[in-house]
């Protein structure tokens, strides 16, 4: 009988090896993406969009979010205040909202309105973002209430707001330029849904968004905790 070679026994133990770990850490990131969310190469740019916190923080949480709708509403009247105590007041996250407009005229009109306030008096612009979100009724989501009436009368209740200048900057649509930038962020990071929350790179999407567990955990392993 040949003997075999004791290299050729090492070498095949090592190649058996190799193999399980390659296994092993392929199984372990396919259950990091499941439990986390879609991974992308980059975050998105936030240049130019209101921000909430330190603009140094270490991890940037972005909402992709729509005034019209009655999900982002109580996303932000939810949640927006448990990240401020959690992360933002300690500087550890940056929060910014990028518009979607899934609804027709009245996103856009109410859209362009923040970039006014945005573009006109950044230190009303979260007010301003509250109050409208407030405006949205309880009921008939599809009703319209999203009217230039509707937003004289926010922008009037805000005293940073100039609410002649204001108005006249949404008749001129003088902000549009911002939406397509807005929009083309939609676009790239293949929005479906509002709201959307990208943690850095990492995406929570559906009712993953209404899972504090889910947001918590991708913050804390975006931060390295
Ligand atoms: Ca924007």
């Amino acid at each position: 009988m040949k003997k075999k070679s004791p290299f050729k026994i090492i070498v095949a133990i090592t190649l058996v090896i190799v193999a399980l770990v390659v296994v092993l850490v392929v199984l372990v990131n396919q259950n990091n993406s499941e439990s986390l969310g879609r991974e992308f190469d980059e975050a998105p740019s936030t240049e130019g969009q209101p921000i909430l916190g330190d603009p140094d923080a270490p991890v940037t949480v972005v909402e992709f979010g729509d005034f019209k709708c009655p999900g982002c509403k109580t996303w932000g009247d939810r949640y927006l205040p448990q990240l401020m105590k959690d992360y933002i007041d300690d500087g550890k996250v940056k929060f910014a909202f990028v518009n979607v407009l899934f609804h027709g005229e009245e996103s856009r009109l109410a859209s362009l309105a923040a970039e006014t306030v945005q573009e006109q008096s950044p230190e009303a612009y979260w007010d301003f973002h509250q109050a409208l979100f407030d405006a949205q009724p309880a009921g008939n989501h599809e009703g319209a209430w999203v009217t230039m009436d509707k937003l004289e009368e926010i922008a009037n209740g805000i005293n940073a707001i100039d609410t002649e200048a204001f108005m006249e900057a949404i008749e001129n649509n003088a902000l549009m330029d911002e939406l397509v930038i807005d929009s083309d962020l939609v676009s790239k990071f293949e929005i479906e849904s509002t709201p959307t929350i990208m943690i850095n790179n990492v995406m929570i999407e559906g009712d993953d968004t209404f899972d504090y567990d889910v947001i918590k955990q991708a913050i804390d392993e975006a931060l390295g905790e």
